[in-house]
């Protein structure tokens, strides 16, 4: 699978921390480096048919429709596109115009992750976000009526304008819209934020984290009442629209990150990362260096990456894999650190896959870092 970085953004949002321009200056520069980087590293992927292609930001809506195809037309220069290919576009809910959307179902795109948030001005305003209340009912709408049906919009609760009761009318509006996926996150205190400015300036409370347990547990039970799926910890799909390309990641699988700030990962031991600047990463390009570094991952590093990435998700960590992969020094540590957490009930066994039974999933992050071999 593919995952493109398109780093730029209309606006900063308080709460953001990603790697993203608001200058569009080098806009079309990027593009073509893009395509570059696509044909200098076609031949890192083994398996040339793709089942996932993936546009992230940044905001990629942010390309005009004929900019996405392009890169499109590149990937299908070098690569075959599997039959059941999943193709997804980032998209925020104030490019999701007409002229885009009608645009857009042209195009082999046949997911939208759109970047909705909220359904109240009040948030949407204090999270700095560049579209308001009736855009992010609007796009959604849109988008369906321009036959998008398999579509993802992101949700944040927990902000200090929100409250359970306005997160309950989120989650309803979401029902109401007949939205097959969400992936929805906790308002995060990210360095270098306006929203961490404001909290040390003590301009605005912090989040508070038994609201976010509360919120988190009500948007559990909700979901599921109404017939989706909660397959990893903030990610939420109806049968048959749980997303192919998180669900790669979360399963180690090969991907290659193109554009600045991409990740890489050979689904074995080596990760690389390109550099996390827009200029550099042209100027590289241009000179026909690859602008990224390497690291090769050491066994207690992919032991602790699988223990990290499967408990958070419903199916768990793969038992069988892991005893095939790793040693016995590794096994018998295991073993070893989830004894008193299986008679505590924090871990479970089902059908050869350690999992963390659902209750227990919002300290998940913690229960995987306790069994982490340092
Ligand atoms: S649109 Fe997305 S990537 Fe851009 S600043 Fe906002 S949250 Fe960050």
């Amino acid at each position: 699978m593919i995952y493109l970085h398109i780093p730029f953004c209309k606006q900063k949002c308080s709460y953001c921390n990603f790697h993203f321009s608001t200058s569009l200056r080098y806009k079309e520069e990027m593009v073509a480096t893009l395509k570059k980087e696509i044909v200098l590293r076609k031949d890192e992927l083994e398996n040339k048919n793709l089942k996932s292609l993936y546009f992230g930001g940044g905001t990629p809506s942010i390309l005009s429709v004929d900019e996405l195809q392009s890169i499109i037309d590149e990937v299908l220069k070098y690569f075959t596109f599997d039959p059941d290919i999943e193709i997804t576009l980032e998209a925020n809910p104030d490019d999701l115009n007409l002229q885009f959307v009608k645009s857009l179902s042209k195009t082999p795109f046949n997911r939208l992750s759109i970047g909705t948030q909220s359904f109240f001005n009040e948030d949407l305003q204090f999270m700095n976000r560049a579209h308001n209340a009736s855009e992010a009912e609007s796009s959604i709408k849109r988008s369906q009526d321009f036959g998008f049906e398999n579509i993802s919009i992101d949700l944040i609760y927990g902000s200090p304008t929100s409250n359970i009761d306005i997160w309950k009318q989120n989650l309803q509006k979401t029902i109401d819209l007949q939205v097959p996926h969400i992936s929805s996150y906790a308002l995060t205190v990210e360095p270098k934020t306006a929203l961490n400015t404001w909290i040390s300036q003590g301009k605005v409370a912090a989040p508070k984290e038994a609201e976010q347990h509360d919120e988190f547990f009500y948007m559990t039970d909700f979901l599921k009442k109404h017939g989706f799926d909660h397959y990893e910890i903030s990610n939420f799909g109806k049968p048959g629209f749980h997303s192919k390309h998180n669900s790669a990641y979360w399963k180690y699988k090969e991907y290659l990150g193109i554009g600045p700030s991409a990740h890489s990962y050979n689904g074995r031991n080596e990760r690389s990362w390109n550099i996390a600047n827009n200029q550099q990463y042209i100027h590289s390009l241009d000179r026909n260096v690859l602008p990224k570094e390497t690291e090769i991952l050491s066994e207690k590093d992919q032991f602790n990456e699988m223990l990290m990435i499967g408990l958070r998700t419903s199916w768990g960590v793969d038992l069988k894999s892991l005893k095939e992969k790793f040693n016995a020094e590794f096994l018998e540590y295991f073993e070893k650190m989830i004894v008193q957490k299986r008679n505590d009930g924090v871990l479970l066994i089902e059908d050869d896959h350690l999992k963390i039974p659902e209750k227990n999933w919002f300290l998940a992050d913690g229960i995987a870092a306790d069994l982490f071999m340092v």
